[in-house]
């Protein structure tokens, strides 16, 4: 059957991207982390929503972070959109690993597809993490949720910029966050 065989595929392309983690000193989970802090954008970047993205416990979550942390390639800050909260983010250390992907290879197996077949993967990958977690259209960037409203600036002399205003925390999204994945996007499909 079809449906059991592409199944077992993801499965164990899944098994193949996590084997990585063996070449980076970290433990599987631990990578895992470090790859969901490197990619996350703020508003993403705590406790709560890596638990949620990595389906575990708030106390398995906060266990992962803390060693990453003690280990320095995590560190934390106050949250800038809650200053009760806090956020984590990559040190030099972190970084190095992350600039040193082990999955480089299959980010370039996976350009080298034609934009249609890029286009497909990525929409069937996205339904099916929707149908795991339906509270929402699982992570994804500013440009395409359901709570930006985007703002241009710009005239004559100074050139024109787009800008993306988050509705649901209500605070101007940072050039640098828009581009990263959101634990709180909202499909608008
Ligand atoms: S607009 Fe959507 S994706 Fe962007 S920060 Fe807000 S909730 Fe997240």
């Amino acid at each position: 059957m079809k449906a059991i065989e592409i199944t077992n595929l993801l499965l164990h392309l899944g098994r193949l991207l996590s084997a990585g983690s063996s070449n980076t000193g970290l433990s599987r989970n631990q990578w895992l982390a470090l790859r969901f802090f490197a990619y996350a954008n703020s508003c993403s970047r705590n406790v709560g929503c890596f638990s949620a993205h990595q389906s575990t416990s708030q106390g398995t979550a906060s266990q992962i972070i803390k060693h990453l942390v003690e280990e320095e390639y995590l560190e934390q800050q106050p949250a800038r959109y809650d200053g009760r909260s806090s956020i984590f983010n990559l040190t030099d250390k972190g970084k190095d690993v992350i600039a040193h992907d082990p999955l480089e290879t299959f980010f370039r197996e996976v350009e080298a597809l034609e934009d249609a077949d890029l286009q497909n993967l990525e929409h069937a990958l996205r339904v099916f993490i929707k149908h795991f977690r339906r509270k929402s259209g699982g992570a994804g960037v500013c440009a395409n949720c359901n709570w930006v409203s985007k703002r241009r600036f710009g005239n004559r002399d100074v050139p024109s910029h787009l800008n993306f205003y988050c509705k649901y925390f209500e605070v101007d999204v940072p050039d640098d966050d828009a581009g990263l994945l959101c634990s709180w996007f909202s499909s608008k499909s």
